[in-house]
């Protein structure tokens, strides 16, 4: 009997998914037994017009990582798509739009200016920038349009599921391709990890007293958190109140507080607003200039309550 084919690929992301499947070791043979990789471009090279000559239905499922942002991305997803009987958003890039997405902290423009005009180690003379058509010595060049914000995958195309996490964990992947393969998954739509939130399956939850009383935050980057008490206790932002569970937690077990890769809990409409409402019954504060003294200990709110979900969220991006 043929065996299923499975293709992977990339849009705007790290690598680091991908490191995820070679991370599957001994297991990553038992996938090459199971299915055929017709597709996986960071080992193979392939070409769009290989992937053109695939029939619909050919590919019983494609994993995707990385977010959106080129013009040739979303031409290889909505291709995939059109090949794939299955899509999956593999990681928090293409589910979330993840740590590109949050490019839409700013403008299209201004990361062009950035780069081709104010880089103090530049050599650009002319003030050039990229084109999408030039002539260059008489030949035609194309380059990808550089979309004005970064999108997560099913802001492009239909996606069947979802497997959250940067980069998604082994034993995460290994499960889904189990129930691929023996057809027993969830609805469509359904993100493939545990529904529960992080603080649940935390160790150091039962550190956690019936009422916190935030008097600052702190923040890792210049003070040690205690590897035995809960991270919101002493002060440190963790997102573990509004994250979905099912990495292992393997960030607070390296004794560092949660930066919501897995994405919101079950049910939660917009990540960084459940978060900052979690945050808002924590902090001690009785006066709204105590309240705003506290907000202001909070460095980059965007960033910390939004770090893999901006483009995912109901804010979307910075409007200028
Ligand atoms: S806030 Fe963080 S450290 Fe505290 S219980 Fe939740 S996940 Fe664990
Ligand atoms: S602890 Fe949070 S940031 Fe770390 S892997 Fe788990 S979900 Fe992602």
């Amino acid at each position: 009997m043929a065996k299923p084919k499975v293709a992977f690929y990339w849009c705007a992301s790290c690598g680091g998914c991908e490191e995820t499947v070679v991370d599957l070791a001994e297991d990553i043979l038992k996938v090459v037994e199971a299915v055929d990789i017709v597709l996986w471009p960071v080992a193979l090279d392939y070409k769009l017009k290989d992937v053109e000559a695939w029939r619909p239905g050919d590919v019983a499922v494609a994993f995707i990582n990385g977010a959106v942002r080129l013009s040739e991305q979303a031409e290889w997803v909505r291709l995939l798509r059109e090949k794939c009987s299955m899509v999956v958003a593999f990681g928090s890039c293409a589910h979330l739009g993840g740590i590109p997405g949050l490019a839409n902290c700013t403008t299209r423009e201004e990361i062009l200016a950035n780069k081709y005009h104010r880089a103090v180690t530049l050599d650009n003379p002319n003030n050039t920038e990229p084109q999408v058509h030039a002539t260059v010595n008489g030949y035609d060049l194309d380059l990808p349009v550089f979309w004005k914000d970064v999108k997560p995958l099913d802001q492009v195309i239909d996606v069947d599921y979802y497997l959250p996490g940067c980069p998604p964990p082994a034993r995460l992947v290994a499960e889904a391709v189990g129930a691929i393969l023996k057809g027993e998954l969830p609805p469509k739509g359904s993100v493939l990890a545990p529904e529960k939130s992080l603080c649940e399956s935390c160790p150091l939850n039962e550190t956690k007293p019936e009422t916190i009383a935030i008097k600052a935050f702190k923040r890792v980057a210049t003070s040690t958190p205690n590897p035995e008490e809960c991270f919101l206790v002493q002060g440190y932002i963790c997102l573990g109140p509004a994250t979905r569970t099912g990495c292992g937690e393997r960030c607070i077990r390296g004794n560092m507080p949660c930066r919501g890769c897995f994405g919101p809990t079950p049910g939660a409409l917009d990540m960084g607003t459940k978060m900052l409402s979690a945050l808002g019954s924590l902090g001690e504060a009785n006066t709204e200039e105590a309240a705003h003294a506290l907000a202001d200990t909070m460095v980059d709110p965007l960033g910390t309550l939004y770090r893999f979900s901006l483009p995912a969220s109901l804010l979307k991006r910075r409007v200028p």
